[in-house]
C-alpha cells in the first residue's frame, strides 16, 4: 500500500470519523463547489423541497464523501451511504430505497460501478421518486409502481466517463473536484493538528502540504505518521526539521513522490533516454501494469508536468530532469 495514494487505506476509516468536516464552514477549498451547494441547499430549504441529486467526481481523497456527509447535514436529514459494488442485484438497490425517510440523502460512492440491472431500477427512483417491480412471468407479467419517499441521491465516482448517459442525464447537479492548493492543504493540516491535539508549526504544514499531492487524504496520512515520528522521538510539536526529517524517512520527496514514481521516471530517463516510450514497454521493464501505470501513477505526474502523453507514447519533461537535479539533455 502507498503513503501517497488517494485510496482509503487499511487502518483508516476507524480515524476518518473525527477529522471528516461536518459543516459547508469547516469544509476548506473547492470553493465554486462550496458556494454552488450553499444556494442549492438554502433553496431547497426555503421551497421545503428535497435537493436535487448531485454527482461528484474527481480523483481519490479529494472530499466527495465528505461533502455528502456535509449535505445531509445542512440539510437536516439522514445519511445512508452504500457503494456501487455492494449493490449486486436490484432487490438490494429496491431495499435501501424502501427504507429512507423523506429528504433523507442516498450516498453512492463508486457509482460508475453499478451493475446494468441495479442501475435500471435508479432511474424511475430519481426521476419520479418510484420504483418498478416485475410480477409474473410470461403473459401474466406485470410491472407495479410503489411511491417511494422524496430523496437526494449523491453520486460520486471518479471515473465520469464510465457513467452512462441515461444515469448521468438524472443529476441536477454535476461537480468535478479539483486538487487542491498548498496553503488550502496546509489549512486543512492545521484544523487535523488541532483535533489530534499535536502541535504544528506553519512552515511545517506548508512542507508536509507541498508533499501531499493536492489531496486532503493523503495530507492528513503525511501528517498522522509525522506525528507518530514525533511522539516516538519524545518532541511535542511537529518542527520544520522534525517534519523534513521524518518524510525523507518515509521517502516522500519534495513533490510528494515515492519510489515508484521515482522508478517510472528514472526507467524513462535511463533506459529510454527520456522517451517517447509505449506504455506496454513502459510496463514490462518497471514491472507494473499497464492500467495501474496509466490509471495510477501517471495522472499526478501529468498534473505536476513531469510526464506528458504523446501520440508517439510516454516522454518525461525537462522538469522531471530538474527535480532530479539531472542535466536538461539538448534535443
Ligand atoms: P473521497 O470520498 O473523495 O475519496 P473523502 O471525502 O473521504 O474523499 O476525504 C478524505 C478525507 O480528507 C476526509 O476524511 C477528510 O478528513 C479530509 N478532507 C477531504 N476534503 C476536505 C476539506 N475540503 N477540508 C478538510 N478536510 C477534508
Amino acid at each position: 500500500e502507498r503513503l501517497v495514494s488517494g485510496e482509503v487505506l487499511g487502518e483508516e476509516t476507524a480515524l476518518e470519523p473525527s477529522l471528516r468536516p461536518q459543516y459547508l464552514h469547516e469544509y476548506i477549498g473547492q470553493d465554486k463547489i462550496k458556494e454552488n451547494l450553499k444556494v442549492f441547499i438554502e433553496a431547497a430549504k426555503l421551497r421545503e423541497e428535497t435537493l436535487d441529486h448531485v454527482l461528484l467526481y474527481g480523483p481519490p481523497g479529494l472530499g466527495k464523501t465528505t461533502l455528502a456527509v456535509i449535505i445531509a447535514n445542512e440539510m437536516g436529514v439522514k445519511l445512508r451511504a452504500t457503494s456501487g459494488p455492494a449493490l449486486e442485484r436490484p432487490g438490494d438497490l429496491a431495499a435501501l430505497l424502501t427504507s429512507l425517510e423523506p429528504g433523507d440523502v442516498l450516498f453512492i460512492d463508486e457509482i460508475h460501478r453499478l451493475p446494468r440491472a441495479v442501475e435500471e431500477v435508479l432511474y424511475p427512483a430519481m426521476e419520479d421518486y418510484c420504483l418498478d417491480i416485475a410480477i409474473g412471468k410470461g403473459p401474466d407479467a406485470r410491472t407495479l409502481r410503489l411511491d417511494l419517499p422524496p430523496f437526494t441521491l449523491v453520486g460520486a465516482t471518479t471515473r465520469a466517463g464510465a457513467l452512462s448517459a441515461p444515469l448521468r442525464d438524472r443529476f441536477g447537479v454535476i461537480s468535478r473536484l479539483e486538487y487542491y492548493h498548498v496553503d488550502q492543504l496546509a489549512q486543512i493540516i492545521e484544523r487535523a493538528a488541532a483535533i489530534l491535539q499535536i502541535g504544528i508549526e506553519r512552515e511545517a504544514a506548508l512542507e508536509l502540504a507541498r508533499r501531499a499531492r493536492g489531496t486532503p487524504r493523503i495530507a492528513n496520512r503525511l501528517l498522522r505518521r509525522v506525528r507518530d515520528f514525533a511522539q516516538v522521538r519524545g518532541e511535542g510539536g511537529i518542527t520544520l526539521p522534525l517534519a523534513v526529517e521524518a518524510l525523507e524517512r518515509l521517502q516522500v520527496d519534495r513533490l510528494g513522490l515515492d519510489q515508484i514514481d521515482h522508478k517510472l521516471l528514472s526507467a524513462m530517463i535511463e533506459k529510454f533516454a527520456g522517451g517517447p516510450v509505449g506504455l506496454e514497454t513502459l510496463a514490462a521493464v518497471i514491472g507494473e501494469e499497464a492500467q495501474t501505470i496509466e490509471e495510477v501513477y501517471e495522472p499526478y505526474l501529468m498534473q505536476i508536468g513531469l510526464l506528458q502523453r504523446t501520440p508517439r507514447g510516454r516522454v518525461v519533461t525537462p522538469a522531471a530532469y530538474t527535480h532530479f537535479e539531472m542535466e536538461v539533455p539538448k534535443r
